[in-house]
């Protein structure tokens, strides 16, 4: 695919940016990890997979939106046992994405929408959402795709598991950024009996328990990424990218506010004159 102009705000000039900002109604920020996908994808792969997506979905919307650098980090702690993983604490990831918001906002683009391409930052996106609508006035939504194309993916995938290393986020790899895929090593997850009763995340009666990655599959992948093509990945994508355009078409509307919690102190103290 042809590489899509205007935008990738790191790619910009400041001149050329303060036009892409003044047309901007919402800025696009990608979030991933760097962290383990057994034999089977890079460690860069949850990043690969939301800064593709967001590119795609800022250019559908093109002049309405601009998308930021991908944040590699996430809160990747239950994948720490395994080689190259790193994470963020909570509060870290929380705390960077805040003062990213609050740059955008102070060039005039005061709605957020986050592509997340990591499960486990899931939690610490829903406090951020509260703290962006509710304490800072500032619009703020996040898609997953693994939520937002759920039908999509039950309907075409043929593994019994799917969620990390897995069939679908292969595919999702061989269509969107193929070099994060390690054809010459994939294999099957090695699952595991489940360690505790009721912890299955995907049974509707359930007890959240934390677990190491390592405590449901003995090589880090789940389902069985040797099914993995890119036609699967492309239509996975296309539905992720129809759906966020027909969102935003909505959220843009969404007015900021000047709530101000107290403990979050106005903006200009925090960034002084700088
Ligand atoms: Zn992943």
């Amino acid at each position: 695919m042809a590489e899509e102009p205007g935008v990738e705000l790191a790619k910009m000039t400041s001149p050329q940016a303060a036009a892409a900002l003044a047309a901007a109604e919402v800025a696009i920020v990608p979030v991933g990890a760097t962290e383990q996908h057994g034999p089977n994808l890079s460690l860069e792969t949850d990043t690969a997979i939301a800064d593709a997506l967001a590119r795609r979905i800022a250019a559908a919307v093109f002049p309405r939106a601009v998308v930021t650098p991908p944040l590699p980090f996430g809160v990747s702690h239950h994948h720490l046992r395994f080689p190259g993983t790193l994470t963020l604490s909570p509060d870290t990831f929380q705390a960077v994405l805040l003062d990213l918001a609050e740059s955008l906002r102070r060039h005039g683009v005061p709605r957020l929408f986050v592509v997340d391409g990591h499960a486990g930052n899931q939690g610490a996106l829903d406090v951020l959402m509260t703290k962006l609508r509710f304490e800072r006035g500032i619009p703020a939504a996040y898609l997953f795709p693994f939520a937002i194309a759920g039908d999509a993916i039950r309907e075409g995938v043929g593994s019994e598991r799917w969620g990390h290393a897995c069939e679908v986020e292969a595919s999702l790899g061989l269509a969107l950024r193929p070099e994060i895929v390690h054809a010459e090593s994939l294999e099957a997850g090695a699952i595991l009996p489940p360690l505790l009763p009721f912890a299955d995340p995907r049974q509707p009666h359930r007890i959240a328990a934390p677990l190491w990655f390592d405590e449901i599959t003995a090589n880090g992948a789940l389902g069985d990424a040797r099914r993995a093509s890119s036609g699967f990945g492309e239509s996975v994508a296309s539905t992720v990218v129809a759906r966020a355009v027909a969102f935003l078409e909505r959220f843009v509307e969404l007015e900021p506010g000047d709530d101000r919690w107290p403990e979050a102190g106005p903006p200009s103290a925090a960034w002084g004159n700088g």
